[in-house]
């Protein structure tokens, strides 16, 4: 299917999640032949859209269908299940094709850096999520919820998906593709409170106002909020006006949620201008999270000195991500990010998405943003094209070493398999291990 013209040079992009595949569909629409290879570490393409992307939002998974065109557009091959410092390595990549684009996204759990966080209950939330999204990475977490409090440290639309889904029942994860045995765990676990703690206050939290609310709709939990927190807060000094519709509306559902007097078995306590100070522990294991009282002062979270504990066995931590290491690769250590100049790593080499400007924005986001990454690979492109071989060398390289890559009509299989194997009124059973993502192409 692809007919690449070596005079239009040759592209690898390394990660095949969303900022990856909006670059790949820029530079083909502008450089009509040019070879481009997508490489991915899984056998399953698209990246958090698949992995990320919370289980009951299926309606954010369709943006697949469009990467699916992009894909399959002549010059464009995937090459799933190779690892770039495992089959081939940044150094091989360089030299076999004329542009390479990280998009690697940022996998890697920020800590806190806290007494506490090496206790049995803990989980960043890129292995949390990933557990119930069926990541083969943290298909084993077996998370421990045998405790009826939790703990979501974050304020961001991922602690939202996190608290929401261990607050809906089996019945409201129908028609999600989240993992079976996630649903089971979830299911079984004594819950009665899921606290969602931010460590300033409501108008500096980035939730947005879609996925707050879907807190006020769930069978079995009901949002707590102390009225008080709300008390003459108004959004009127947010400079962004889009951004201070956000607040405002953020607000109005905040107080609807502080107005209600419903009773529900499960509670989701949003607690606000609330810094984790300690995990408590005994035996090895959660017993407690030590809460440290703030004030917003110019922004920043400032300590009152004041604390409480919180009485939980489960500790998740949603405070953002860092890219993996990849040898070779130039890190930015203090922004956790691929060191780089508007998108520019070295000669030849770019970077985009997370793995670029570090863990922010939604889907779309990315799309002008890898759009203004591919536009200087394009202009690289002009004088660099045909000065490697191109997609042949790294073919040679993994031929030798006896790797075989997943094209994309292999993961169409695996697709096939996973659909094919969902109980009813499910879109998909994820397969959770690599193996059997491969069985299934036999
Ligand atoms: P985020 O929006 O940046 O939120 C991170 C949260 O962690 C913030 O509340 C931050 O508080 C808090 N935090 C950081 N360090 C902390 C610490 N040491 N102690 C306590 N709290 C700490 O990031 P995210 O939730 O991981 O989401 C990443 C991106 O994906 C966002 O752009 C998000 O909108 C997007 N996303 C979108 C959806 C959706 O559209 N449905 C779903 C999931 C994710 P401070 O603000 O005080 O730093």
């Amino acid at each position: 299917m692809s007919s690449p013209d070596s005079k239009a040079g040759s592209v690898c992009i390394v990660g095949s999640g969303p900022s990856g595949l909006y670059a790949a569909d820029t530079i083909l629409r502008k450089r009509p032949g040019c070879a481009i290879d997508i490489i991915d570490r899984l056998p399953t393409p698209f990246g958090l859209v698949r992995a990320g992307v919370a289980p009951d939002h299926q309606g954010t998974k369709n943006i697949v269908r469009q990467f699916e065109r992009s894909m399959t557009k002549p010059g464009v091959r995937f090459l799933g299940n190779v690892c770039i410092g495992r089959d081939v390595s940044y150094a091989e990549l360089k030299a076999s094709y004329d542009a390479v684009v990280l998009a690697l996204g940022a996998p890697v759990d920020r800590t806190l850096g806290i007494a506490g966080e090496d206790l049995d209950g803990v989980y960043g939330s890129g292995a949390f999520v990933g557990w119930y999204n069926a990541h083969p990475d943290h298909a084993d977490l077996a998370p421990r919820l045998d405790a009826p409090g939790v703990a979501v440290i974050g304020n961001g639309n991922v602690a939202l998906d996190i608290a929401r889904i261990l607050a809906k029942t089996p019945a409201e994860m129908t028609g999600s593709d989240i993992s079976a045995p996630a649903v089971d765990a979830i299911a079984a676990a004594p819950l009665t409170d899921i606290y969602l703690l931010g460590r300033r206050g409501p108008l500096e939290a980035s939730f947005t106002s879609a996925e707050l609310g879907e807190l006020g709709h769930l069978e079995r939990a009901r949002p707590v909020i102390d009225p008080a927190v709300l008390d003459g807060l108004t959004a009127e000094a947010v400079a962004d006006p889009k951004e201070q519709k956000v607040k405002d509306k953020n607000l109005e559902i905040l107080r609807e949620f502080a107005a209600r007097t419903d009773d529900k078995p499960l509670r989701v306590h949003l607690l606000f201008n609330a810094a984790p100070q300690e995990i408590l522990g005994a035996d090895g294991r959660v017993r407690g999270l030590r809460i440290e009282r703030t004030r917003v002062e110019n922004g920043r979270a400032v300590s009152t000195g004041e604390t409480f504990d919180l009485d939980v066995g489960t500790v998740v931590t949603a405070i953002g991500y860092r890219i993996a290491a990849i040898d070779g690769v130039p890190v930015d250590e203090n922004r956790g990010i691929v060191a780089n100049q508007d998108g520019m790593v070295e000669d030849g080499v770019f970077v985009v998405g997370w793995a670029k400007r570090g863990p922010s924005g939604v889907i779309p986001s990315n799309r002008s943003d890898s759009m203004a990454v591919a536009e200087l690979i394009l202009s690289h492109l002009e004088s660099a094209a045909g000065r490697t071989p191109g997609p042949t060398a790294i073919d040679a390289l993994l031929a030798e070493r006896g790797v075989t890559p997943v094209c994309f009509d292999d993961w169409q299989k695996i697709n096939a398999a996973e659909v094919a194997r969902a109980a009813e009124g499910r879109p998909r059973e994820k397969f959770t291990r690599i193996a059997e993502m491969l069985e299934a192409l036999k």
